[in-house]
């Protein structure tokens, strides 16, 4: 009997590919007949994790139970789950209702039980007429239909999904997103989705769980995920918004772009930095920018029409860039008034004031950290070996276009814009640390860089416990 509320239980994943770790320390519990979807960028690991659950893949570490029972050795055939990929891997040679009855004659079921079960899940994918049509003949989203139609026909108590819909056009995209959250309604089973489409995810799902970089980043409703994403990550990816440095100065009170706000925010600190969101939608322009009432002054920049709105880069007074989304078309290169409300403004601890390494004296001005050897300001004590905690501003690393030019190399994984900045996360090619940059120059996710740091940016601590 499974004693916990939840199908599916994931505790504490792991999986590397070589040196680069894929899944890192992943926990997830489902609840039974719930829409999950897994959302992330290109790369963060949200296929692994599907066929970690489907048993595709082996974990290093950690376990899957399935209904309360560890599944870790369990192999893909006796999970009672189903997989759909993004290629329908149909068989060309069976037509529709052949390639649905496969499973089922493999399990030597009665031809009439067949018959039955078949005929039912083609109505529930809407493809009651097709059933003796070749499957080469059927549209992308008609053989879609069919590659789902084969999984459940097994009647999984799991179905998982993995961007089954990302080879079709827009159209049939928002089609099939419909009908797949009819069919999990009615079909009551659990679902667990993979996208990097986060219109995709906040439509269809109950529970959204944002992943980046092997690690899961939040788990949430869509509304929630939207209002009060944890981390800027999660904000610049679910939806536009315009995320920027602030300064907590009290309860309900925070400073940015050199304005003070109210807020509705309390016990985050007094003058604590945090970071702050506001949606696009959520900024209200004025025409006229000496209207009493506005609480910043600007320009609009850009003005794009996009079918139901406008949207806007208006440039404040004081050089922050801000997309803003309104009904009414401002023109390129009016002066306006703009209002932020209290509500509006979602404010967020930071995770991280500046980057901390740990390294090892090299000898009295040189140490071992990232990989490479920086030469740093003299440290009279050190003979080499100490143990040391290195820490660096943001703005004091340096990315070198010529990586020759810089102590070690590292890629760029996330860039953030900030509003008068960019804030980066690059990873260290060899040691995979990450490494967190604030620059004024424009690069590109997967750009190859060099790491430079000033010795005089670099702030030693010895460690205490260090002989
Ligand atoms: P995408 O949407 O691009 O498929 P994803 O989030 O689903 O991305 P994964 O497919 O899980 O990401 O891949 C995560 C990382 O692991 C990628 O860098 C990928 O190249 C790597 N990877 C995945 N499978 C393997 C494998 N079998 N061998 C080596 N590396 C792998």
């Amino acid at each position: 009997m499974n004693k916990s509320n939840f199908i599916i239980e994931l505790k504490n994943i792991t999986k590397s590919f070589g040196n680069k770790v894929v899944l890192d320390n992943v926990s997830l519990n489902v609840k039974k007949g719930e829409f999950v979807t897994i959302l992330g960028p290109s790369g963060c690991g949200k296929t692994t994790l599907l066929r970690s659950i489907a048993g595709f893949v082996t974990p290093d570490e950690g376990q899957i139970h399935l209904n309360g029972e560890l599944i870790n050795d369990v192999p893909p055939y006796e999970r009672q789950l189903n997989t759909v990929f993004q290629r329908y891997a149909l068989f060309p040679h069976l037509n529709v209702y052949e390639n649905i009855a496969f499973g089922l004659k493999l399990q030597n079921l009665p031809k009439d039980e067949i018959e039955k079960r078949v005929r039912k899940v083609l109505k529930l994918v809407s493809m009651s007429d097709y059933e003796w049509r070749d499957v080469e003949s059927l549209s992308g989203g008609q053989q879609q239909r069919v590659a789902i139609a084969r999984a459940i026909v097994n009647r999984p108590q799991v179905l998982l999904l993995d961007e089954p819909l990302a080879a079709l056009d827009l159209k049939m995209r928002h089609d099939m997103q419909m009908e797949l959250k009819e069919m999990h309604k009615n079909l009551g089973i659990t679902f667990i989705y993979v996208t990097h489409d986060q219109e995709e995810a906040l439509t269809l799902s109950d529970t959204i769980v944002v992943m980046n970089d092997g690690v899961i980043q939040q788990v949430g409703t869509p509304i929630d995920i939207y209002n009060e994403p944890v981390n800027p990550f999660v904000a610049d990816f679910i939806g536009e918004s315009n995320i920027l440095n602030a300064t907590m100065i009290e309860d309900r009170k925070v400073e940015f772009m050199n304005h003070e706000f109210e807020c509705v925010d309390e016990n985050m600190g007094v003058n604590a930095p945090v970071d702050v969101v506001v949606r696009p939608e959520d900024i209200y322009i004025l025409p006229d920018k000496d209207n009493p009432a506005a609480m910043l002054t600007g320009k609009v920049m850009t003005s794009i029409f996009k079918g139901v709105h406008y949207e806007m880069t208006v440039v404040t007074d004081d050089g922050y860039e801000l997309m803003i989304q309104d009904y009414n078309c401002f023109p390129v290169g009016s002066e306006v008034g703009l209002i932020i409300r209290p509500n509006d403004i979602h404010v967020m601890k930071k995770v991280r004031l500046h980057n901390t390494f740990s390294g090892t004296m090299a000898d009295s001005t040189h140490v071992k950290m990232l990989g490479g050897v920086f030469e740093c300001k003299e440290q009279s004590w050190a003979e080499g070996g100490e143990e040391v905690e290195v820490t660096v501003a943001f703005k004091a690393v340096d990315m070198m276009d010529d990586t020759e030019d810089g102590t070690v190399d590292a890629d760029v994984q996330v860039i953030l814009y900030m509003g008068n900045h960019y804030h980066l996360r690059i990873r260290t090619l060899e040691t995979r640390e990450p490494v967190f940059v604030d620059t004024n120059d424009i690069w590109d996710e997967g750009d190859i860089v060099g790491i430079k740091i000033l010795p005089k940016d670099i702030k030693i601590k010895k460690l205490e416990n260090e002989a």
